[in-house]
């Protein structure tokens, strides 16, 4: 069965490849700048990915630094004391945190448009709609993705989301930089992005580059964003990390936390020790270093 796009929806669909509008048949949509036709997948969704190469250039200014050592504050997450969605009594969906939520943003309207960039199977969805969202879920080959497309070359027009999401997703992508462009290009100014990306994870379903705190600072930075948070996931360490995903796979979490467990432990006592390390090395520089994944908060001025 085809997905059933809003009109609010396809108003915003461009082509990947030349960026125009595209307009509906029955089929799926067609470009009728370059002529390329989008047409329904066997599961249904509009399939908007790339139907031959495209060039995105990028340029890169040299010489100059990132951000001095102080500069900014990239501590574990602390829940937002003025939060502007209420999410009390829903369940927290996979990979997101409760601290995360305080942070999502409320629709201004009711044809506010959020985009799940790498949806997956839609687990973020309903907490997407209950902040007042209509939801764009995308990914490049899910059978359960609304809709299939690509994120260096996103098929939307400029401003188009007040909201865009990407839940452990930017490790998969070839060419980070042009994610980054892509995803500044289509939300709307004011508008906020919020994702995850993995650090110390293993390497799993073809990850590319896993992101360092500087790393995902410099990506989103490269990308034009205005970098709010960059946070890493206190629950989600390298031991927790690399024990669920590669070291013993598929064995139930409370058998695996209780592994790793007496690890973590003897890490926090030597970090207390304090005599054994560098004084300037904190709690929190040892969670930010040993994380499995860090979460970003940025927005487009
Ligand atoms: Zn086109």
């Amino acid at each position: 069965m085809q997905h059933q796009y809003s009109n609010n929806i396809w108003r915003i669909l461009a082509c990947p490849y030349c960026g125009h509008p595209v307009e509906k048949i029955d089929l799926g949509a067609i470009c009728h700048y370059c002529h390329e036709k989008y047409v329904y997948t066997d599961s249904g969704a509009l399939d908007l990915r790339l139907k031959k190469p495209k060039t995105y250039h990028l340029e890169f200014e040299l010489g100059t630094s990132l951000l001095s050592k102080s500069e900014f504050d990239f501590n574990k997450l602390s829940k937002n004391i003025t939060p502007e969605v209420n999410f009390s009594g829903t369940r927290v969906p996979f990979h997101l945190t409760k601290e995360l939520l305080s942070y999502f943003p409320r629709a201004k309207g009711k044809n506010s448009l959020m985009l799940d960039l790498g949806c997956g199977d839609t687990v973020h969805r309903e907490v997407c709609e209950l902040a007042g969202f209509e939801y764009v879920g995308l990914d490049y080959n899910s059978p359960r993705a609304p809709m299939l497309g690509d994120a260096h070359s996103l098929p939307f027009k400029d401003s188009s989301f007040e909201f865009i999401l990407t839940i452990a997703v930017l490790e998969h992508i070839r060419f980070p930089f042009v994610m980054m462009r892509e995803a500044y290009r289509v939300l709307k100014a004011d508008g906020r992005f919020i994702g995850t990306v993995a650090f110390l994870e293993p390497f799993h379903s073809d990850s590319y580059y896993h992101h360092t705190h500087l790393g995902t600072f410099n990506s989103l930075k490269y990308g034009g964003f205005q970098v709010e948070r960059i946070a890493p996931n206190k629950s989600w360490s390298v031991f927790m990390a690399q024990s669920r995903m590669d070291i013993f796979p598929r064995m139930p979490r409370f058998l695996c936390k209780s592994l790793v467990l007496p690890l973590s432990l003897l890490q926090k006592l030597w970090w207390q020790a304090g005599g054994l390390i560098p004084r300037s090395e904190t709690k929190s520089d040892r969670i930010r270093n040993t994380t499995g994944a860090f979460t970003f908060i940025a927005t487009k001025e």
